[in-house]
């Protein structure tokens, strides 16, 4: 008999790949609970009303990826394509606005949205979501995307940027609404299907649009982060200063709009430019309206969602390239340096550590290169007047660091550093 295969673009997660998804998650739990949010589990299926009226109707995800569905009695139902607009529906629900302890929240679990299936992109993924409420200071803008800086730091991921903008509010959008429409007018014919029907429903729309001759013709529009009004430029600005005091890393990127139509003032997103197309591991931003549009209280909110699949494709990503790197390079000059160099190399290898020199005796530049190209993170260079001295430099290329060591010890303070095995 045929056998049946799992839905497209819904995957297994077998033994050997979930050890990463239990390590993600152990430490975004601690590193949560540590800033105060505490873990919250709402269903995976809920009214479709909830997310045409969260996320909004002229969004990507509701027009066009969401899983709805009838039940038996003929009500709409829709499978959660974020977790936002669920987290604020129980949050009112349970009327939690009422507990001190209750503001500060996070879930982890399945999302569904029905795009197309390729590397970083799927039908069911899991997203680590984060909301805060009741506090519009900027301050909490800061610590929230420090706090996802701190995570992504303890799992061990790099070479990522956070990117921020401010969306001002629907005040200034009102005002920015009208410019950009004129502006899209202008080239209206020459704008993707999409774009031309946004152009009228949601004009910010059309900045998240991956079509290039759409992104060309949106390079000379004119930005919103450009003409917020002074509250929302002075709340920026602070947020941005309380990053800096956190030493947090960003870049302004007034182009980056996000694909739900809550956020307001704040919004940000960690980019990778590893994953392909796919080069947002996460983002989120500030909801102040949300939770009064679905029923609530008028409080303000802000939050984030981690998607696992690409974050955990690019821990591996990394972990292979390391695993195939040497730990240690040892370049020599000279006859008699490289004699040495050859013994040392011996002892690097003794003491656990994966460790290639060069045999042939070829430029220091030429060695270094080599060095660069097997991505070692440690060089060790041996010339005549360092030999002669009983000393050997100590590169670190990824700190760009260096240093001197007795050469007699150098095994062992380099297994110190590497921690052999
Ligand atoms: P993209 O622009 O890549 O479609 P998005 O803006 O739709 O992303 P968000 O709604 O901000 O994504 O969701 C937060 C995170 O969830 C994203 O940064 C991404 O890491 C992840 N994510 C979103 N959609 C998918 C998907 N279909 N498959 C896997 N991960 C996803
Ligand atoms: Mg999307």
């Amino acid at each position: 008999m045929e056998s049946i295969q799992a839905v497209k673009g819904m995957n297994d997660i077998l033994p050997g790949q979930i050890e990463w998804w239990q390590k993600v998650e152990r430490i975004a739990r601690q590193v949560l609970e540590d800033f105060g949010y505490r873990e919250i589990r709402t269903p995976a299926l809920e009214k479709l009303e909830l997310f045409s009226r969260g996320i909004g109707e002229s969004t990507d995800i509701v027009e066009k990826e969401m899983y709805v569905l009838e039940d038996s009695k003929g009500e709409k139902l829709a499978l959660r394509p974020e977790a936002t607009a669920s987290v604020v529906r129980s949050f009112i629900q349970h009327k939690l606005h009422a507990d001190p302890l209750m503001q500060k929240f996070y879930a982890i679990g399945p999302m569904f949205r029905h795009e197309r299936p390729q590397k970083g992109r799927y039908r069911q993924f899991h997203q680590i979501d984060v909301e805060a409420f009741g506090i519009d200071d900027p301050m909490l803008d800061a610590e929230v995307m420090y706090m996802l800086r701190i995570f992504l730091e303890r799992v061990g991921l790099t070479g990522v940027v956070l990117h921020i903008n401010s969306l001002g509010c629907p005040e200034c959008r009102k005002a920015y609404r009208k410019v950009l429409q004129d502006y899209l007018e202008r080239y209206a014919d020459a704008l993707c299907p999409d774009c031309q029907r946004r152009r009228h429903t949601n004009p910010l729309r059309t900045f998240d649009c991956k079509v290039e001759r759409c992104k060309e013709l949106l390079e000379g529009a004119p930005m919103l982060l450009e003409s917020i009004c002074s509250e929302c430029a002075e709340h920026f600005e602070r947020v941005k200063s309380y990053l800096k005091d956190l030493d947090t890393p960003f870049v302004i990127n007034p182009r980056m709009v996000r694909g739900l139509d809550y956020y307001m003032r704040t919004t940000f997103e960690v980019i990778t430019d590893r994953l392909g197309a796919q080069n947002a591991v996460g983002g989120g931003g500030r909801y102040n309206g949300l939770v009064k549009d679905l029923g609530g209280p008028d409080l303000p909110g802000i939050g984030f969602a981690i998607g696992m699949e690409r974050l955990i494709l690019l821990l591996q990503q990394e972990s292979e390239e390391q695993r195939r790197s040497p730990q240690v390079f040892v370049a020599a000059l000279g006859e008699a340096a490289r004699q040495r160099a050859f013994l040392l190399t011996q002892q690097l290898r003794n003491a656990g550590l994966e460790t290639e020199m060069d045999y042939e005796g070829r430029s220091l530049k030429s060695q270094m290169r080599r060095a660069d190209k097997l991505s070692a993170r440690h060089v060790l260079i041996l010339g005549e007047e360092e030999l002669a001295r009983g000393e050997i430099q100590l590169r670190d290329m990824m700190e760009k660091s260096q240093r001197n060591l007795p050469l007699e010890t150098a095994a062992e303070v380099l297994k110190g550093i590497c921690g052999g095995k």
